[in-house]
Order: C-alpha cells, then sequence, then structure tokens
C-alpha cells in the first residue's frame, strides 16, 4: 500500500479513509494520568468503571403516591390502610418492612419501595384522610417502579476503557463514587504552516500577505479531538527551512502541515518529506474541498514505530475539511479512543445543488428548520479559500461523486461539524 516517494497516489475519498482507519488500529495505548473528577471532561478514560453495586440499589420509586399491592386495586376506587411515609433517603427502620394485602405507604419519588408493595399510584389519583386513602385508579405490576439492578447489575461495565468522557460519563463516574479517573495522556500535536505568503495574527500583513488562520482552525480541531497543539513557527516555501522545522514536529506525537502541497512550483512539502524518506499512504483523495492531502509516516524502522503526519492542503476550508475526514481518527487513536466511524445524517435539500462529477464532496451547508420541517442548504461561498462563508455554516452537505445535481426535496447526507 505504502510508497517510498511521493508519486502521486489519488484514492476514492473511502480507500483513503480506509487507510488512515487501518492506521489508526495500529496505534498502542498512550501512558496514563490522574485527573480529578471535574477535569476529566472531554478526557478519555484508561481503565474501566464498573458498578459498585445495583443501580438503583432498592426498588425505586419513580412517583410521588402510594405503595401498593396493585391487586388491592384490581376494583378502583378502593380504600387503603396508610402504614408509613417513605422519603427518599429515609433510613431502612423507619420504613415499614412490609405492606400486607389492604395496606399501603405515602411515598415519595427516588425512595425504596417496600416489601410487599409491586405498584406505586401516583398521588394525582389519590385522596387521603388521615390513615385512610381513596386510591381512584388502578395500575400494573410494576408501574412507576425501577427494580433493583435494572440499570446495572453490581460488577457490571459502565465506562469502557477508550471512551471519550462527556457529561452523561462524568455523571456515571459520579455515581459509581469515583472522584479521580485514570485517563490517557493527551497527544501534543505540531502545527507547521507553511508559505511566503503567511504572517502570524499579530503583524500587519502587506499588500499581498495573508495571515495565518489555519493553525488557529486547527488547535481548535486538534483541541476537540482530545489533542494538545503547538504551534511550530511558520515555514517559508525554503527546502532547508522547511526540513528543520518539520524535524522540529517530528518530536511530538503528530505532525500537521499546512500548505505547500498542490502542484505549484512551490509546493515543497512532499518534495522535502520524500528527502526525508518519509512513507506515504496517499498523496491525494478525490474529494473537494482537500483534493491534494498527503498522509504518511517519516522514521519508522525496527526500533521506532516512526510518527505519523498529514500535509493537508492550505485553503482554510480544506484545512478544516481533510483534518475531520483524515486527521482525526489517528489524533483519537493517538488519545487512545476506541475507534468511531464517520456519522451521517440525512437532512431535505432546500434549493438545487449543481457541480460536476467526479468528486466527492463536503460543502458549506446551513440547517434550518425544526422537527419534520428540518431543512439543509449550502451557504454561497467562494470555494475552499472562503473562511466567511464556512463560518456561518453548521454541517456539510456530502455530494457523491457519481452526482452533478440534486434536487430541492431530495435527502442528502449531512456531516455535523
Ligand atoms: P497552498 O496549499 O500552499 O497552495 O495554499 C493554498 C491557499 O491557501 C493559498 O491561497 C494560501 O495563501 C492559503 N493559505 C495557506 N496557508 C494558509 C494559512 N496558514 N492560513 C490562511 N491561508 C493559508
Ligand atoms: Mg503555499
Amino acid at each position: 500500500m505504502a510508497a517510498s516517494s511521493a508519486d502521486p497516489m489519488v484514492l476514492s475519498f473511502e480507500d483513503a479513509r480506509n487507510v488512515v482507519e487501518h492506521q489508526a488500529a495500529s496505534i498502542p495505548a498512550p501512558a496514563l494520568e490522574t485527573v480529578l473528577l471535574l477535569e476529566a471532561a472531554g478526557r478519555v478514560m484508561a481503565e474501566p468503571v464498573q458498578a459498585y453495586r445495583d443501580l438503583p440499589p432498592f426498588p425505586r420509586s419513580t412517583r410521588d403516591g402510594y405503595a401498593v399491592r396493585s391487586a388491592d386495586l384490581s376494583r378502583v376506587p378502593t380504600i387503603l390502610e396508610v402504614v408509613g411515609e417513605i422519603k427518599a433517603g429515609e433510613k431502612p427502620d423507619k420504613v415499614p418492612s412490609n405492606i400486607d394485602k389492604g395496606q399501603t405507604a405515602s411515598i415519595m419519588t427516588g425512595a425504596p419501595v417496600p416489601a410487599g408493595a409491586d405498584a406505586v399510584a401516583m398521588v394525582e389519583y389519590s385522596s387521603q384522610h388521615g390513615p385512610r386513602v381513596e386510591i381512584t385508579k388502578s395500575v400494573l405490576p410494576g408501574e412507576n417502579i425501577v427494580p433493583r439492578g435494572a440499570e446495572a447489575r453490581q460488577g457490571s461495565p459502565l465506562i469502557d476503557r477508550g471512551t471519550s468522557l462527556n457529561e452523561a460519563a462524568i455523571a456515571l463516574a459520579a455515581s459509581a463514587g469515583r472522584p479521580r479517573l485514570q485517563v490517557y495522556k493527551r497527544p501534543r500535536v505540531a502545527v507547521l504552516t507553511t508559505g511566503d505568503e503567511i504572517v502570524d495574527v499579530d503583524v500587519a500583513p502587506g499588500p499581498t500577505q495573508i495571515r495565518n488562520s489555519n493553525s488557529y482552525s486547527l488547535a481548535v480541531q486538534i483541541q476537540n479531538a482530545g489533542g494538545e497543539a503547538r504551534l511550530l513557527p511558520v515555514a517559508p516555501d525554503d527546502p532547508q527551512a522547511l526540513r528543520r522545522l518539520i524535524e522540529q514536529g517530528l518530536r511530538l506525537d503528530l505532525l500537521l502541515l499546512t500548505g505547500g502541497v498542490s502542484m505549484g512550483r512551490y509546493d515543497l512539502v512532499e518534495q522535502v518529506l520524500s528527502e526525508m524518506k518519509a512513507e506515504f499512504f496517499f498523496t491525494g483523495a478525490k474529494i473537494q474541498p482537500g483534493r491534494p492531502v498527503v498522509f504518511g509516516k517519516l522514521g519508522a524502522s525496527p526500533k521506532s514505530p516512526g510518527k505519523y503526519f498529514f500535509g493537508l492542503p492550505g485553503n482554510p476550508v480544506s484545512t478544516m475539511v481533510t483534518f475531520e475526514l483524515f486527521a482525526r481518527p489517528i489524533l483519537e487513536a493517538l488519545a487512545g479512543m476506541s475507534p468511531r466511524k464517520l456519522l451521517f445524517t440525512y437532512a431535505k435539500l432546500k434549493s438545487e445543488i449543481r457541480v460536476k462529477s467526479g468528486l466527492k464532496r463536503f460543502l458549506p451547508a446551513v440547517l434550518s428548520g425544526e422537527f419534520e420541517n428540518s431543512q439543509v442548504e449550502l451557504v454561497p461561498w467562494q470555494g475552499s479559500g472562503d473562511i466567511a462563508a464556512t463560518a456561518r455554516a453548521d454541517c456539510y452537505i456530502v455530494i457523491p461523486p457519481d452526482r452533478d445535481r440534486i434536487s430541492p426535496g431530495e435527502f442528502v447526507a449531512i456531516m455535523m461539524r
């Protein structure tokens, strides 16, 4: 599969993605560190978390009402004898040990349902007078009760190794009594922007210069994918200087270059990488934006696994899209995340799309409308340099390579951003 020099290896989107997923699967788990629960959001679990007891630990009432024997309510209205009141958190010795035929206990949401009772009648269908309550609606066995252990059995897995921790996973870890979690160390990603015309954000650009925006969009994407971005100085279009900065970048876990991978005379990235004996997995993908994207590895030897690099095309939207499509799975694997497929959803197209066929396209688009009226349409843009249009978009419409016209009302695949 790999080529020793940068011979053109332009793959279909699917083939290029398969190559990336295949490489990602070979990446070993990173080193570990322990962090406080509140600092663990967005981190990747390095240890499994198990339920230390049944969840819920007792049959839990999901309503305020009366713990009853459902058979007692086969005919309603019925009058039952109230033998106790059960608050959430009540000590077990304050709770009736059993509900006998003709009896009930008033019970609050979250409280344990006592033995004998098999359902909870909602307070809305009751009226209590002293020690007696009249209940006007019958209940099915099990109604308004979550049985002990129904959410998780003691010892069963709650959070797997490789899970990226969102608010629900953090809540689970909290409920499992874990003030600290073992997570994977974040991979450090070198970002190397190339181009004689590029100046940094705090420099006033000359008339033909442009400010570096790619390093900043990439830093955000790297952070979102679980990495730490390190911005290297901008590389001029000069082979020696570029090589020195690439060597610097290779000290980190992953190297992302932007710019300099097209066919122009000063697009030196592939040339310099070839001179450094890089192994190339592909040097282009049949997509738009981002066709010249390059993926490979440097410095692999029997002693060292080497470092992955991506040469992302310099057009700002190409950089963003090719990161999501190809660099993200490698970065997630370096962060210890379990592999996942790209996720797409469908929405109804609002206005016609016409494109040239032959490339799989990922074009900036906006969603509108709610629920079943959800619609999507392209944002008007000036091509893959147009950051302003892309900033207005909330997703990409994915156009298969064999389509040149899509009509309003058709369902199109979209990739959220
Ligand atoms: P290249 O891939 O080097 O041919 O660059 C393609 C286009 O993207 C050119 O218009 C560049 O000026 C622009 N570009 C390259 N790098 C950056 C960057 N870091 N920030 C913003 N625009 C860039
Ligand atoms: Mg350039």
